[in-house]
């Protein structure tokens, strides 16, 4: 009798970490869904995981508040990368759109080409849109987090991650003030 309540709290248990596993990791709308070209050549290869650092930037774009404006816009980000700015592909590993969705830029295993001393163990995380004097929608902010925490779950960042703003890393305005000052609340954020 005692071996079926342990059985069946194992089983509860089990389902449990299931259930709670999955809530933590948000959805992600992937390349195939966007329309990503494939990537061009050989960048910097693998993240190196568990990543110690998440940028959060900016596109400096309109921002696009429907899933089909932002693939459009994902699309034309990745254009741009790849054909102005010679990148090997999107400079991002994710980004967030005014719609509340998560586009999956190079994704969970590859380092992006961005910052050249912060691509290989760093998650680039960009929203869609100019944060210079507005914040992001609630839900692009919850979104965000959501995701740092899958990547925390996921074991891609580290535990110890720190997140900084682009600017901080790099002689840039990214990801605008508004956004920067946000960020800088957070408990995770990383003081340079
Ligand atoms: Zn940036």
């Amino acid at each position: 009798m005692c071996d079926f309540r342990i059985f069946f709290a194992l089983v509860g248990l089990v389902l449990l970490k299931l259930v709670s596993g999955s809530a933590q990791c948000p959805e992600v709308v992937s390349r195939q869904s966007w329309g990503a070209r494939p990537q061009q050549r050989h960048g910097w290869g693998s993240l190196a995981v568990p990543a110690a650092y998440v940028i959060v930037h900016h596109t400096r774009t309109p921002k696009c508040t429907t899933r089909r404006n932002c693939e459009k816009m994902v699309r034309s980000l990745q254009n741009v990368h790849m054909k102005y700015n010679g990148r090997d592909d999107i400079g991002y590993n994710f980004l967030i759109g005014e719609d509340g969705n998560i586009y999956e830029g190079v994704g969970w295993n590859r380092a992006v080409t961005n910052i050249p001393s912060y691509d290989r163990d760093s998650l680039h995380i960009a929203v869609m849109g100019d944060y210079t004097s507005t914040l992001p929608d609630e839900k692009v902010l919850d979104a965000m987090k959501r995701l740092i925490q899958c990547a925390v779950s996921r074991s891609t960042i580290d535990v110890n991650y720190q997140v900084f703003g682009h600017r901080q890393v790099e002689l840039d305005d990214c990801p605008g003030t508004r956004l920067l000052q946000e960020i800088k609340k957070w408990p995770d954020w990383g003081y340079y």
